[in-house]
């Protein structure tokens, strides 16, 4: 190609996808090393029974402890991360980390059981590449079989888009993984393509409503009637939800009132560590007054 020649020169967006690739490529490669060097961890953010504020359970999050960056939230990896395929590695690690983790979690709520609401409960969330894996249910089995977990106090959480990608072997690994006692939790619902279908067809245990809904819905009508009817819908289907991102009192209390069972958000607590979760556990309080004030 002769100097000069324009034809030579990429485009701005060719560039642009170009130079994506490569971030791909090269964050791809990081996540494989992350991996083998054990720089992933679990962050806990509590799930409370909404007018009781006890606490019911937590979610499992994914935070990455870079050497040099500091913690990522994982907006910044899970999506290449699920493109690559490494998102089954990361998966058996998470997996693999909630049985080392989840006996503690549940000895600790044994300790404290006036401020928690039966036995706790972990929830993981799980891509399409995970559960178009003829292994999952078994691998998910095995690590709770070993760690003397039983079943029912695990939940997976997918979200709509992770069904649509490939629904036969989505619906058979949570069929299995829902015969054998774990709960199967719908994330971000009412965000991703829906049909609705799958909720007849599939063993659904729990909605959890978008925090995007939740947000708005004390300023905008419309956001507030989308909340309600998603509550009705989980009533009607006779299962509970649990409200995302819940940062206000006011919010709180209008979901209790519309008849929401669980709430998660900041304003009962932001996604910790493992041992601040057992902490918190052991001095959970159902009083909101005594719970925010700072430790004797
Ligand atoms: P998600 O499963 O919907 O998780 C809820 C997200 O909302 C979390 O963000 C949580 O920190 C955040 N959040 C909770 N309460 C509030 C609130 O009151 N206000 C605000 N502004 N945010 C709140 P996070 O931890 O950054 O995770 C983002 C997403 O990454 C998750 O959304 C989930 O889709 C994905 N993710 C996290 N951990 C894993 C994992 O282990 N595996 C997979 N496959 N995906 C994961
Ligand atoms: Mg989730
Ligand atoms: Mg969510
Ligand atoms: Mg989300």
């Amino acid at each position: 190609v002769a100097r000069g020649d324009p034809a030579a020169a990429p485009s701005p967006a060719a560039r642009a996808d170009f130079d994506a690739a490569i971030t791909a490529v090269v964050l791809e490669r990081e996540l494989r090393r992350a991996l083998d060097r054990q720089e992933f961890e679990l962050f806990f953010q509590p799930i409370v029974r909404l007018g009781s504020e006890m606490l019911a359970g937590f979610e499992a999050l994914i935070r990455w402890r870079h050497p040099e960056r500091g913690l990522v939230a994982p907006a910044a990896f899970i999506p290449v991360a699920e493109e690559s395929g490494l998102i089954v590695d990361i998966t058996a690690w998470v997996v693999a980390e909630i049985g080392r983790v989840l006996p503690g979690i549940m000895r600790a709520g044994l300790r404290n059981v006036a401020a928690i609401e039966g036995s706790l409960f972990v929830s993981v969330n799980v891509s399409g590449h995970d559960l178009a894996r003829a292994s999952f249910p078994g691998m998910v089995c095995e690590m709770l079989r070993a760690a003397g977990i039983a079943p029912g106090s695990l939940k997976l959480e997918i979200t709509e888009s992770t069904l649509m990608r490939d629904p036969a072997s989505a619906t058979d690994a949570l069929t299995l993984c829902r015969a054998s006692g774990m709960g199967i939790a719908i994330d971000d619902f009412g965000t991703g393509y829906s049909s609705l279908s799958y909720l007849s067809t599939l063993p659904i245990t729990t909605l959890k409503v978008d925090r995007a809904f939740v947000r708005a819905m004390l300023s905008e009508p419309r956001d507030h009637k989308i909340v309600q009817t998603i509550l009705r819908l989980a009533d009607e289907i006779g299962i509970p939800a649990v409200a995302e991102g819940i940062e206000e009192p006011a919010e709180a209390r209008a979901l209790a009132a519309m008849g929401c069972a669980y709430g998660q958000g900041y304003l009962f607590g932001r996604p910790a560590p493992l041992a601040e979760t057992l902490d918190r556990i052991r001095s959970w309080h159902a009083d909101p007054a005594a719970r925010r004030a700072p430790a004797a």
